[in-house]
C-alpha cells in the first residue's frame, strides 16, 4: 500500500486572529518536548502495524512545524525515513513561517531530505500582517525565502491570503506581484474564512471587521487566476498554482482520494475505506499514546456511496476534474449511474462541463465550488 504521511505539530509562537487550525501558543521550545517524544511513539506504533506501506510524501504541518530546532526536525524525519519504506524521489514538505527559520536550520531540513518549502507570507503588507495577528512583517518573509533559496531549496511554496479586513482590489494585487517577483515554485492562494470561536469572529459579531463584499472577493480571485496564468503558473487546483512540474505530490494525494497516514493531535487518516481522527488536545493525544495506545478518537468505515461521493468533490478541485473511467475502476459502477441527475442539473447551469471521458468545473463553477460539491454530499 502506498501512503502519504502528515506530521502535525499543534504549537505557535502565537494564535493568529483568524486561525481555527489546531494549533496553541507556546513561549518556550521545551513545552514541546513531551509532545515530541509522543510522536516518536506514534510513528513507531504505526510503522509496525503498516510493515509493508511505502510512503509515497511525508508533509509536516501545523502549528509552526519550525519553532522546533533544525535538529528535532530532521531527527524525527530521519526516524520516519528509518522507520517505513519510502518511495524513490519522495515528497518531504515542511511548513515554515517567516522568521523562524535561519541558516543552520534549512541545512539541516535538506540534509534530512526535505525538498520542498512552504512559507506562510499571507500578505505583502505590514498592515495587514498586523490586521491578521501574523508575528511576521515583510521584510521577515522576504529575508526568509531568500535564504531559503541561498541555502538550496528548489520547491518554495508561499501561501498568501485574500478578502482581508480592509482589504481592496488594489491592495490584494499588490501583495500578489510582490510574491510573484520573488518567483516561487508554487502559490497557495485561500480566501480568509470565518470561524467560530476566533478573535476575527468575535470582532465580526460586534461589528469591527469590515470585510471585502463578494464581488470584491470574486475580483480578487479572477484577477489572481488571470495574472498568475500570464506569469507561468498552472492553475491546477481551485486554490493551488504551480510552475511546471512542481505540483504539491501531497495535496494531491488528498485530492485523488487516495491514502494518508495521519500523526499528532488532531490528525486525520483515510486508509482501506475508514477515516479516522486523533485527539485534538495535544495533552489528551500525549496520555493516549504514552499509555501506548494508537491516539484514534473517532473513526468511521465510510459508506460506499460516501466514498463515491467525496471522490468527486475532492477530484472536482482539480484542473483534470473526474474521470469516468477512473471512476468506474475504482467503485465498479458508472459515475451516471449514481449521480446523472446532478450532473446533468449542474451542467444545464453552466457549473459542470463534462465530455466522454471526465467532468471538470466550469470557469463559473469554480466560483460556485461550494454550490457544486454539496449536491455530491450524502443527503
Ligand atoms: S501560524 Fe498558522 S497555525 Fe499558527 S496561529 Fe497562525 S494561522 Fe494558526
Amino acid at each position: 500500500m502506498e501512503l502519504g504521511l502528515y506530521l502535525h505539530l499543534p504549537f505557535c509562537k502565537a494564535k493568529c486572529f483568524y486561525c481555527d487550525f489546531n494549533s496553541y501558543p507556546i513561549k518556550e521550545e521545551k513545552e514541546v518536548l513531551p509532545y515530541v517524544s509522543s510522536l516518536y511513539r506514534e510513528i513507531d506504533l504505526y510503522a509496525k502495524k503498516f510493515k509493508n506501506a511505502t510512503l509515497k510524501t511525508i508533509y509536516w504541518g501545523g502549528g509552526t512545524p519550525t519553532i522546533l530546532s533544525g535538529n528535532w526536525i530532521s531527527n524525527i524525519i530521519n526516524f520516519l525515513k528509518d522507520n517505513f519504506n519510502t518511495a524513490p524521489n519522495m515528497e518531504i514538505t515542511v511548513e515554515a513561517n517567516p522568521g523562524t527559520i535561519d541558516k543552520e536550520k534549512l541545512d539541516l531540513l535538506l540534509k534530512a531530505g526535505v525538498n520542498r518549502l512552504s512559507l506562510g507570507a499571507q500578505s505583502f503588507n505590514d498592515y495587514f500582517l498586523k490586521r491578521l495577528g501574523r508575528i511576521h512583517t515583510v521584510p521577515d518573509i522576504i529575508s526568509s525565502y531568500l535564504q531559503a533559496r541561498e541555502s538550496g531549496f528548489d520547491n518554495i511554496n508561499l501561501d498568501i491570503m485574500f478578502a482581508l479586513p480592509d482589504q481592496t482590489l488594489s491592495d490584494f494585487q499588490s501583495s500578489v506581484k510582490k510574491a510573484v517577483a520573488l518567483k516561487p515554485d508554487h502559490l497557495s492562494l485561500y480566501n480568509l474564512t470565518l470561524e467560530e470561536g476566533t478573535e476575527f469572529f468575535k470582532s465580526w459579531e460586534e461589528g469591527r471587521l469590515n470585510l471585502p463584499d463578494e464581488e470584491v472577493e470574486c475580483a480578487m480571485y479572477s484577477w489572481a487566476i488571470d495574472f498568475l496564468k500570464k506569469n507561468g503558473f498552472e492553475h491546477y487546483e481551485i486554490s493551488n498554482f504551480a510552475r511546471p512540474s512542481k505540483r504539491s505530490l501531497h495535496n494531491q494525494i488528498y485530492w485523488h482520494n487516495q491514502p494518508y497516514l495521519g500523526i499528532g493531535a488532531g490528525a486525520s487518516s483515510f486508509i482501506k475505506g475508514y477515516r479516522y481522527m486523533n485527539f485534538k488536545d495535544p495533552q489528551r493525544y500525549i496520555q493516549e499514546v504514552e499509555r501506548g495506545k494508537f491516539p484514534i478518537e473517532e473513526g468511521e468505515k465510510l459508506p460506499r456511496r460516501k466514498r463515491m461521493g467525496e471522490t468527486i468533490i475532492l477530484g472536482l478541485r482539480t484542473k483534470e476534474g473526474v474521470s469516468y473511467r477512473e471512476f468506474k475502476d475504482r467503485f465498479k459502477i458508472g459515475m451516471d449511474k449514481i449521480f446523472s441527475s446532478q450532473i446533468a442539473q449542474l451542467v444545464d447551469s453552466g457549473l459542470l462541463k463534462r465530455d466522454e471521458d471526465k467532468i471538470q468545473l466550469t470557469p463559473r463553477g469554480l466560483f460556485l465550488a461550494n454550490y457544486v460539491f454539496q449536491e455530491f454530499v450524502d443527503g
